[in-house]
């Protein structure tokens, strides 16, 4: 086993700006000082301290990580399929016995608190758990006698080198949704993590070492615009899995696809709750303030907009009241429920848009902008916070603040609730708060958005299904995970044969006509 490039003072100690370790590249097997020129500072949100540096890969590493890709490729498309799902049975044992220490890091650069960072983990290897059933997942068709002696069978092949890249918000569970099920139908892939948070990603894979994976098989390049671009027009990649924000997804929608590639684009979102009035209340109201407040509002799925129908408005003071109770401090202290944001920019963008909500003539009952946090005065935390009287002309009603404000929005029927939503031109996820089978269904039917919750308020797929948000929220074909996320990384391929019983008559004159099989 090589050693660890992660001595446990990195996980640990939450200041050593003297000297920040540096993010190694992942080639070949080997974690590798990078020789960039820049590099991006990494900072703790909790307190702001440095925590690492992550190389702007040079061009000849990003070359140097696609043909060990290329090259692990050629041998790894042949391994058998109980060689790699034996594999993916002890990564996922080793990621579940690190999973505190995965999570610690993820805390230590993202923020969020290490019970949410152990639902990161949890939610990651689950898909690594699924991809064990590679040998039932992988089946193709056949279909016997589909003529006088011949028969159809279809396999599912791997498609080459693809790559994945990652937003900060999910550092182990996005990259776990990709590499595990490249890899289990006999890919390889170049990743590039978030550059705000790759520790995880690395942390997986000394995991990938450890459990015997091929060098090569995976390989991790850092960076922003560059790799991104990188990837997209580097004539081996096949394909490119996506998670992020709108700007980067569309561009590299159609940068990778104007360059041949197959793209999965899972991009931002709007999620809205409907609450009616015969709801549980309780229950609805704590599921709502976890689902807008939680991991700071930086889900995808974070519930971000409340639309509160009928006699439902009136339970506003006790969803404040909830969500007042809520713990505002660094991820790693005990009992915190709401963490800290990426970056002072990201508060910066979040504090705007709460103020440009109550200039255009939003109530704010609940003001978490100007929050201290005793012990991390230098932390980028923002309280929960509610704006009421929301119109969706609003631009915090139509920006994506992924951060812990809850918009809510006053209708009179389930119609026009449903009305709004499907205005909206995102489609990730949507729940409704009801006790009426009558209305759920109606809602099942006529909402429009990928992933819907029915007193569930973030309605995230276990891998055996797909992630399925829609409209803006996704390009593509093929979502993520699930059979969608199989069949995205794999080609069929249809073999006709005829296996003629005794010889052709001598006197047969050629066939010119298309073949008709019957
Ligand atoms: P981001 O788009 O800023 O970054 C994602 C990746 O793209 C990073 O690896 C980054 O280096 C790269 N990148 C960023 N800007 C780029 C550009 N202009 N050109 C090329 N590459 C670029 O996203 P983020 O801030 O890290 O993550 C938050 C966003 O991700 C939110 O919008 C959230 O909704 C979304 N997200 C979506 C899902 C989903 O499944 N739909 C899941 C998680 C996060």
């Amino acid at each position: 086993m090589r050693p660890s490039p992660f001595p446990l003072f990195h996980l640990l100690k939450r200041s050593y700006s003297n000297a920040p370790v540096t993010t190694k590249l992942f080639i070949d097997g080997q974690f590798i000082e990078s020789k960039a020129t820049q590099w991006v500072d990494l900072h703790d949100p909790a307190t702001n301290n440095l925590v690492t540096k992550v190389p702007q890969s040079t061009q000849a590493e990003m070359e140097a990580a696609v043909n060990s890709c290329q090259n692990a490729y050629e041998s790894w498309k042949n391994t058998s399929v109980l060689t790699r799902q034996q594999l993916m049975l002890k990564l996922q044992a080793a990621i579940r016995r690190d999973m505190k220490k995965i999570a610690a890091n993820i805390t230590l650069e993202q923020g969020k608190t290490l019970a949410d960072a152990d639902g990161d983990v949890l939610r990651g290897v689950q898909v690594v758990e699924h991809a064990c059933a590679a040998g039932t997942l992988l089946q193709g068709e056949s279909l016997q006698t589909v003529a006088k002696d011949m028969d159809i069978t279809s396999y599912k092949v791997p498609i080459g080198v693809t790559a994945g890249i990652c937003p900060f918000n999910f550092p182990a569970m996005v990259p776990l949704w990709m590499f595990p099920l490249a890899m289990v139908t006999g890919n390889t892939m170049l990743l590039k993590p978030s550059e705000r948070d790759p520790g995880a990603t690395m942390l997986l894979m000394e995991l990938l070492n450890e459990v015997g994976c091929p060098p090569g098989v995976v390989n991790v390049i850092h960076g922003t615009h560059d790799a991104v671009n990188f990837i997209c027009d580097h004539p081996n990649v096949k394909a490119i899995s996506f998670v992020g924000g709108d700007k980067a997804g569309k561009h590299i929608y159609s940068r990778g696809a104007a360059n041949g590639k197959r793209i999965q684009s899972n991009m931002g979102a709007k999620n809205h709750a409907i609450v009616l009035a015969d709801a549980d209340k309780n229950a609805a109201l704590d599921s709502i303030a976890g689902a807008a407040f939680g991991a700071a509002g930086q889900r995808c799925m974070a519930l971000s907009v409340a639309i509160l129908v009928g006699d439902a408005q009136k339970w506003i003071p006790e969803l404040v009241e909830k969500a007042k109770k809520l713990k505002v401090n660094a991820g790693h202290e005990p009992g915190t429920d709401v963490g800290p944001v990426i970056s002072p920019q990201a508060k910066q963008r979040i504090l705007q848009l709460i103020e440009s909500g109550i200039k255009q003539g939003a109530k704010c009952p609940l003001d978490g902008r100007n929050i201290k946090v005793e012990k991390y005065p230098n932390g980028n935390f923002v309280g929960p916070t509610i704006l009421t009287d929301v119109l969706p002309s609003y631009e915090c009603y139509k920006e994506e603040i992924f951060g812990p404000v809850l918009s809510i929005i006053s209708a009179d029927t389930l119609e026009d609730a449903i009305a709004i939503i499907n205005s909206n031109p995102y489609g990730n996820g949507t729940a409704i708060f009801t006790t009426s089978g009558n209305y759920a269904r109606q809602f099942i039917h006529e909402v429009d958005a990928g992933q819907v919750g029915i007193n569930v308020p973030i309605p995230v797929p276990l891998p055996m299904f797909s992630f399925t948000g829609s409209r803006g929220s996704f390009h593509g074909d093929l979502h993520f995970y699930g059979k969608q996320g199989l069949n995205f990384y794999t080609e069929t391929k249809t073999i006709t044969a005829l296996w003629r019983k005794g010889a052709v008559p001598a006197n047969v004159a050629p066939s010119v006509a298309m073949p008709v099989l019957n």
